[in-house]
């Protein structure tokens, strides 16, 4: 039985074919510039070993989904041999506003909710329901499951949920804290849970890419996280800006005669590790700067800063830790911010051991022996977590 991951972007389509209930990767791939003169898709049939890359013209998601379609049954590099191989479609959605609390069956009232949704997401939700109605179109009645980024965080509490701003927003706009990266915070979770032999467990995730987020999970529920309405608010990104005094885009915008359309776009953008080096949003690249530029090192000081300040007051807000989780691009790949993060923290139970620290990888513990607060390397997967929901949901 295989299921098909889809996460669909306004221009772009990334996709996973799983054989279900193992949870074996098949073949994956990414589908770029849909739209424009010419697009890229790299296609590979991880068993076989095979990869093509095409380039040509994919005029719309539908285009884009019939071409994908084609390649997973292609006799070189296909892995089935007819579509009716495909049992469930799993799609990610990055909003699910406060309508969807768990992963849902895709039928037309859920696709209605996502569109309502699209008040407060115009610039995600858009491209997931392109991917939805892509499928449905090709594959007719095949079950599909959408899976949110925010429903993980809709146990979070009102007083933790709320702006301090007047009442009718929320109730005119919805305008409260929602959070992001559900998906990733909820399997990084399960996976401490499982490797630490700590069932319900009080963690704190730190999902630490190029976008970036902290979520206190007390008991496997979310009570907290960093990001809030958008993925902007919370840590310092690698093009977003995070936290800062709410008056510096007025100030600015009236100061540079900006719209309100520009300053969004600057502050998810171009703010930032790119806005505060001037130089990079990748790490690595930082990293390597830092030895002789001022601003690159600015900029990996006040990443690991912003961090350090979520690990304290989710701390406090959790009143006991069990473990602290590094997930993500940064989280699991750099030995150096874990330990920039962590330094200085021994007297809250927080001991990082370099040397376990700096081989970490997968799925790992680095704390001192016999420290109170376990921390852990542990790669996420959230295609394979929307695989997992997708069958569970669609086709157990
Ligand atoms: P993601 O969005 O989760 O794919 O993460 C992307 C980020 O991870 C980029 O900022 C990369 O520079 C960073 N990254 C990946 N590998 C490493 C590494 N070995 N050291 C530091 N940063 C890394």
């Amino acid at each position: 039985m295989n299921v098909l991951v889809i996460n669909s972007g306004s221009s772009s389509i990334k996709y996973q074919l799983f054989a279900m209930p193992e949870a074996k990767v098949l073949a994956k791939g990414l589908l770029e510039k849909i739209g424009e003169e010419t697009s890229a898709l790299k296609h590979t049939a991880v068993e076989k070993g095979k990869e093509k890359k095409l380039e040509q013209k994919v005029a719309d998601h539908k285009a884009g989904m019939s071409l994908i379609f084609s390649l997973l049954t292609d006799k070189e590099v296909g892995v089935i041999s007819d579509m009716n191989e495909i049992s469930g479609v799993g799609h990610r959605v990055v909003h699910g506003g406060e309508a969807f609390s768990n992963s849902t069956l895709i039928t037309d009232e859920t696709v209605k909710a996502i569109e309502a949704c699209c008040e407060i997401a115009p610039l995600h939700n858009p491209a997931g329901l392109q991917g939805i109605s892509a499928c449905k179109e090709i594959l007719k009645d095949v079950k599909m499951v959408a899976v949110f980024d925010t429903s993980f965080h809709q146990t979070i509490p009102d007083y933790a949920y709320m702006y301090a701003v007047p009442y009718e927003w929320y109730d005119k706009y919805k305008v409260r804290r929602y959070g992001f990266h559900g998906t990733s915070h909820k399997y990084v979770y399960g996976e401490f849970c499982k490797a630490a032999n700590k069932p319900n467990a009080n963690v704190i995730v730190c999902h630490l890419g190029n976008g970036a987020s902290v979520t206190a999970v007390k008991e496997g529920k979310s009570v907290d996280t960093s990001m809030g309405l958008t993925p902007l608010e919370g840590l310092v990104m690698g093009t977003r800006s995070g936290d800062m005094d709410p008056a510096v885009p007025t100030f600015i915008m009236s100061k540079e005669n900006m719209s309100a359309k520009d300053m969004d776009n600057v502050l998810n953008k171009k703010s930032g590790l790119l806005g505060v080096s001037c130089l990079s949003n990748d790490m690595r690249n930082l990293e390597e700067a830092a030895k002789s530029n001022t601003k690159a090192e600015l900029a990996i000081t006040m990443f690991c800063y912003r961090v350090k300040k979520y690990i304290g007051s989710y701390m406090a807000v959790l009143g006991h830790v069990d473990g602290i989780v590094f997930t993500g691009g940064i989280g699991e790949n750099s030995p150096y911010i874990r330990g920039r993060i962590l330094e200085g923290l021994d007297e809250l139970g927080i001991k990082c051991d370099a040397d376990k620290n700096s081989k970490a990888r997968g799925c790992a513990n680095f704390e001192k022996d016999n420290a109170p607060i376990k921390l852990y390397v542990i790669a996420t997967d959230e295609e394979k977590a929307i695989a997992m929901d997708t069958y569970n949901i669609a086709l157990k």
